[in-house]
């Protein structure tokens, strides 16, 4: 018997220890990670940097408050900040509540607007998080089921059509559009090139604020520290978690000095957001990505993944799609697929299934040589369904 509450059905593995992309069970048995813990663990299971910077830092301090100055935090924000070009950072503890925080700035923006029934724009098929505010975001029915009244009022729109969100133009209870670059949960979902350009355009012109969730696409997933400058556009807004502290809880919410300065002392906050632990693990997961050319990496990789499976699964011809930036992968089928987890787990390969779709996020940091053995894995798979 379990004492868990039933919010998962895992499969029936437990894993002792990790390196690299690999991970170990109990009785030694070596698992392929091209999963990374849902896009967490990108630059692999206990990299030397990091365990030496977590040691370190948990030996010195892991906890004060945020009524106290935090120099690591500090500093990852001047990190952040130069990074995205964005000026100021609020540190949560995951991706959930960074796009509360989002949501909660959308409120305070329509304060000063004097908009009493403030409506925020989301996608179809999104996914944004677990808390009231994010699920009441995330348009997916499945997420919402059973958990009504929702936090009001989110509006969806297909992802990628940007006639379906100019229809709102007129609409002056807008005030923000949340969108992922890449919608991730839903199976990799790639809008055309421009589709982000086009939605910064529209903000610009209704003055909403452009939030973008990058808690999947971020830190280098994509092969550019987000994703979205691969359309040299700037949010007000991003959110970030999963892949900034390696698998250290964190998140963060970025803004504009526009944005920021909605927020007065004592508006927010957070008990654990951006601890000494937390803040000194993130920075180093960004010095460990600059130092060890991760992005460049997941750029060349990603792009020889791509074509591998391309070229290797031609002769499945239940295969629709295989599509991907960076590495963050998706294969998809003509077919349900969900037996392939459970199958996957038996050849020790651990991915993910999202209806008729293969998800693939292996760690930035994987070679060549783990991206065949991934390739041959897949093949195997595919002969048994
Ligand atoms: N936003 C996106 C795009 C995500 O993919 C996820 C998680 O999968 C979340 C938000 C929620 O993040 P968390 O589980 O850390 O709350």
């Amino acid at each position: 018997m379990s004492y868990l509450m039933p919010t998962y059905a895992p499969l029936k593995v437990s894993f002792e220890k990790g390196k690299g992309v690999w991970l170990f069970d109990k009785e030694n048995n070596k698992y392929l990670d091209a999963l990374s813990g849902v896009g967490v663990t990108n630059l692999g299971h206990s990299h030397p940097k990091i365990v030496e910077t977590i040691t370190n830092q948990a030996s010195k301090l892991l906890h004060t408050s945020n009524w106290y100055l935090i120099e690591n935090q500090e500093k990852l924000a001047k990190k952040l900040a130069t990074l995205s070009h964005l000026d100021k950072v609020f540190f949560a503890n995951s991706g959930a509540e960074a796009n509360e925080v989002a949501i909660k700035l959308s409120r305070a923006y329509a304060n000063i607007k004097n908009i009493s029934h403030p409506i925020i724009i989301t996608a179809n098929q999104s996914f944004h998080g677990r808390t009231m505010a994010t699920l009441s975001a995330t348009g997916t029915p499945k997420v919402q089921e059973k958990f009504s009244p929702l936090v009001s009022e989110f509006i969806y729109v297909d992802f990628n059509n940007i006639e379906q969100l100019d229809k709102y133009s007129n609409n002056h209870n807008v005030v923000a559009v949340m969108l992922e670059p890449i919608q991730g949960e839903s199976g990799v979902i790639i809008p055309d090139t421009n589709y982000l350009n086009q939605v910064r355009e529209l903000c610009n012109q209704n003055n909403w604020l452009m939030i973008l969730d990058e808690v999947q696409t971020g830190i280098g997933r994509t092969g550019k520290w987000f994703a979205h400058q691969y359309n040299n556009i700037k949010p007000d807004i991003m959110t970030l978690a999963k892949a900034l502290g390696n698998g250290l809880p964190i998140g963060a919410c970025l803004v504009t000095d526009e944005v920021a300065n909605l927020f007065q002392a004592g508006n927010h906050g957070s008990t654990f957001g951006g601890n000494p632990l937390s803040t000194a693990t993130a920075l180093s997961v960004i010095e460990t990505i600059e130092n060890q050319n991760i992005l460049e990496n997941t750029n060349t990789i990603g792009a020889y993944l791509l074509q591998k499976l391309n070229k290797d699964l031609k002769p499945f011809d239940f295969i629709k799609e295989i599509r991907g930036l960076g590495l963050m992968i998706a294969i998809e089928l003509d077919k349900d697929c969900s037996p392939l987890l459970q199958l996957a787990l038996e050849e020790k390969l651990l991915l993910n299934i999202t209806g008729q779709t293969i998800r693939l996020l292996p760690p930035l940091i994987l070679t060549k040589s783990e991206a065949n053995t991934l390739v041959e894995i897949i093949v195997t798979l595919l002969k048994k369904i």
